[in-house]
């Protein structure tokens, strides 16, 4: 039955406006009964010292008091009020005359010294609650006696019923009411709740652009609704980047594969000799090493993608790996008629992957001479500083174009596409540092103006070197 939300809605805010009902009805009910018994019982400490007031009048002359008390009483008309004067031994020396209002047993206070006692008793006749109120008093003559005072308490009891009926039927319009009011509180509250849903089963892979309702209220349902919008947003744009990607990984592959399928179909169909189909083969290599360098760098970034641990760390020197690549380049830069320096070489340590840390080195080199004319230099440098690295790689080539700059980090960008194909580029390069870069807990860094050159810096934190090592 409480399945739904809104049921269970309804059934709470019915449940708590009947419980408040009810407390602030019983509490009403006591507090007037209260003050009302209150009102009775000063009432009746009065009449017993008017009582008093008579008898000490009438000088002992009992006939004269009963006299003047129902003169008294017949005057005020009170046929809810009598009157009794008991000896110590409980003989009645007076009464008034509505003796079959009395109740049975009239508390009698225990010793002179005890004040007034005020009782709730029953009548003799029609067993009706009855307030009583007893005292001692001592006559002129130095004997005592108790004054009685009864009042009937049929009109503070019919009060009380007729508040209680009253109760009964405020409770009875606060159960409609409550659940009125909650069916329509849950109805209003869940309404942008059912819209959400709405929007959400919309939601897929195939289109991410549907968004929930807001209700621009700045409350938590809205809240809710704008974080899961970004959500939906941040989705969008990694799942773009995704299809993109893979668009991109696809187009790549295609090109060295339709020159190896070229290459195959030139050696079946002609009527080379071996030499010749020797150079066609030879030439396949250098499409089999991109398809490898490809299927590698695709590799790494998924890895990367998926959280993957994709780096082998252990205390290695940077400035040997620095060294080591700068070597190998060294012939290639000279074969274009570049200068390859290694202007600073400081000893650094870092927690990392060997050769991961030399294919980003050799990524920015590769960049540096393939993007630099003959004749320029190419500067390298290792520095540290305040527990990190730097190291910057620095040409006087031909420069990025600032336009350029935002995206020169993304994957499969290139500047030049047909130029960077020529040179082997898929526009991977520099997305694979920045990859390897960070999964060292450093940063990359590229500046760049164009006929001016290029300069690119990682900032990796460094070790201190092992003991072992002097
Ligand atoms: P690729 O693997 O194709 O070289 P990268 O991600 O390394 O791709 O580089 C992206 C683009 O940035 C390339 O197209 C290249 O033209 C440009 N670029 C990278 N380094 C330099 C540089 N030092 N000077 C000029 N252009 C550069």
């Amino acid at each position: 039955m409480l399945k739904t939300l809104r049921s269970r809605l309804t059934a709470m805010a019915t449940g708590i406006t009947l419980t408040v009902t009810l407390l602030v009805c019983i509490s009403l009910y006591w507090g007037i009964r209260h003050s009302l018994y209150q009102e009775v019982d000063a009432f009746l400490a009065g009449e017993v010292m008017e009582f008093q007031a008579i008898l000490s009048h009438v000088d002992g002359d009992l006939q004269d008091a009963q006299r003047r008390i129902r003169a008294e009483l017949g005057s005020r008309q009170r046929g809810d009020l009598a009157f009794r004067l008991l000896t110590e031994q409980g003989r009645v020396l007076l009464t008034s005359d509505a003796e079959h209002t009395l109740p049975d047993q009239w508390s009698v206070p225990a010793d002179h010294s005890s004040g007034l006692i005020i009782r709730t008793e029953y009548s003799r006749a029609r067993r009706e609650p009855m307030r009583t109120c007893s005292q001692w008093i001592t006559n002129t003559d130095g004997t005592n006696c108790i004054a009685q005072v009864t009042y009937r308490l049929d009109q503070v009891h019919a009060s009380l019923k007729r508040f209680l009926n009253t109760c009964i039927v405020a409770l009875a319009a606060a159960a409609v009411l409550a659940t009125i009011g909650g069916r329509i509180l849950a109805f209003r509250s869940l309404r942008l709740v059912n819209a959400m849903t709405t929007s959400a089963r919309r939601i897929s892979v195939e289109d991410l652009t549907e968004r929930l309702e807001r209700s621009h209220t700045n409350d938590e349902l809205d809240e809710l609704a704008a974080t899961f919008n970004d959500m939906l947003a941040r989705l969008a744009k990694q799942v773009d980047q995704l299809r993109q990607f893979t668009a991109d990984a696809a187009h790549e592959l295609r090109t060295p594969l339709a020159a190896l399928r070229g290459a195959a179909e030139v050696v079946l169909s002609s009527n080379n000799s071996p030499d010749e189909m020797r150079a066609v083969l030879a030439d396949s290599i250098d499409e089999y090493d991109r398809l490898a360098r490809i299927a590698n760098s695709l590799l790494l970034l998924a890895r990367a993608d998926a959280g993957q641990e994709f780096i082998r760390r252990a205390p290695l020197p940077l400035h040997t790996a620095l060294r080591d690549v700068i070597d190998l380049f060294t012939p290639v830069a000279e074969e274009q008629g570049l200068s390859l320096l290694l202007s600073q070489c400081d000893t650094a340590w870092v927690d990392g992957d060997d050769d991961h840390l030399r294919q980003t080195i050799s990524n920015l080199l590769d960049n540096a001479i393939k993007s630099t004319p003959t004749g320029g230099t190419i500067r390298a440098s290792l520095a540290i500083a305040d527990d990190a690295i730097n190291l910057t790689v620095s040409d006087t080539g031909i420069g990025i174009a600032p336009h350029h700059l935002p995206r020169i980090f993304d994957r499969f960008y290139r500047v030049d596409r047909a130029r960077s194909r020529e040179t082997g580029g898929a526009g991977l390069g520099l997305s694979i540092c920045k990859t390897i870069v960070e999964a060292h807990g450093g940063s990359i860094r590229l500046s760049s103006e164009p006929d001016s050159g290029t300069s690119v810096s990682l900032k990796i934190p460094a070790i201190h070197p092992p003991n072992d090592i002097p």
